[in-house]
């Protein structure tokens, strides 16, 4: 009679320890899970993004030629950033500009 109850009791109590672990499981588990999934959504957005700006082509003014921003030699020129290809090129537009002042 009492190894019966004893039998019971353990399994009632194995069966609730069991229901929390799932439970607590299913709660905790669930969280992580989730945030990583929506970061790793972000990062390829923001990969995509990324690489489709640093692929924007620039002429330089002076040889005409296109230039990938990332790689060009920048040069601010009033309000507006010129970019060359080349240091000779900046210098020759320098040059020119200086040549243009003098004269001009
Ligand atoms: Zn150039």
């Amino acid at each position: 009679m009492t190894l019966l109850a004893r039998i019971l009791r353990f399994l009632f109590w194995l069966l609730v320890l069991s229901w929390s672990v799932r439970l607590l499981s299913r709660l905790f588990g669930s969280l992580p899970q989730n945030t990583a999934a929506r970061q790793a959504g972000r990062n390829s957005a923001g990969n995509a993004q990324t690489s489709s700006v640093a692929r924007r082509l620039v002429r330089d003014p002076v040889c005409g030629m296109h230039v990938d921003e990332t790689l060009s030699i920048p040069m601010r020129e009033g309000d507006e950033i010129l970019h060359f290809c080349s240091i000779a090129c900046r210098d020759a537009y320098v040059v020119g500009s200086k040549k243009f002042a003098a004269h001009g």
